[in-house]
């Protein structure tokens, strides 16, 4: 890939595949960013466990074989319905999706209160120096009360989720989230647990920092060329200006 805008001195091609976490040596000084956008399910919310038991369930009662976490992190990519018809070995017709799409939001539902924020969370949100906000993939309508909840709503200048039932990736949801806030890509770094996020921000002309953890392996994350953290606070450090 290229060299994201606001990441210059973030890696380069053989960086990627080291699984050193101080692969990217004194010389890394993090992005330019000022504004850090959060990404929510598998970040923020360490809900990667119900994602995987709401979407083996969807798969099964489509007639398919459940997954396991391993066999997520190493397929899970948007569109959605690209996902599901790889794992099922066809392809779904629009009642089909929408079927399986209702029964992945009833059992992970049924499963979010058990869910808790990822390790960190408070403590990297406390940690950024800039302005943030949050992202996310899941239905605003539900996000907004979950955020406030635990507690992080006001922490962020504005908090997106989805609005509508587009099944695409996020890139045009950041550049539309970005536009609200007046704040420009180049300025900005996402921190998500997708190679979507890093597309996402790629696409926009944004920076990112990936973290271990989530719906997607380090293998594929690394691929992208952003850097990998395996904490939250380890992804705030990268993503954070040099004071130097
Ligand atoms: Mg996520």
């Amino acid at each position: 890939m290229t060299t994201p805008p606001g990441s210059a001195d973030v890696t380069n091609g053989a960086a990627a595949t080291d699984e050193s976490p101080d692969r990217f040596g004194d010389n890394y000084h993090g992005t330019m960013a000022k504004h850090l956008v959060w990404d929510w399910n598998g970040t923020l919310l360490d809900d990667f466990h119900a994602v995987v038991t709401a979407s083996s369930d969807a798969v099964i009662a489509l007639g398919g074989i459940g997954l396991d976490a391993d066999t997520h992190r190493e397929r899970f990519r948007r569109p959605l319905s690209a996902f599901y018809n790889e794992l099922l070995g066809r392809e779904l017709t629009a009642i089909e999706f929408d079927r399986l799409n209702d029964l992945f939001h009833n059992r992970y539902r049924d499963q979010l209160a058990d869910c808790r924020l990822s390790a960190g969370a408070i403590e990297a949100i406390g940690t950024w120096r800039g302005t943030q906000s949050l992202l996310s993939m899941w239905r605003h309508d539900e996000l907004v009360p979950l955020v406030t909840e635990h507690g992080l709503f006001d922490y962020f200048t504005r908090v997106d989720g989805l609005r509508d039932n587009a099944d695409v990736g996020k890139h045009q949801y950041l550049v539309d989230h970005l536009a609200q806030l007046n704040i420009e890509p180049t300025d900005t770094v996402m921190i998500g647990d997708s190679a979507d996020d890093a597309e996402a921000a790629e696409a926009a002309g944004a920076s990112c920092v990936l973290v271990t953890g989530g719906t997607t392996s380090r293998r594929l994350l690394a691929a992208t060329g952003f850097p990998v953290a395996d904490s939250l606070l380890e992804a705030v450090r990268l993503a954070q200006p040099s004071t130097t």
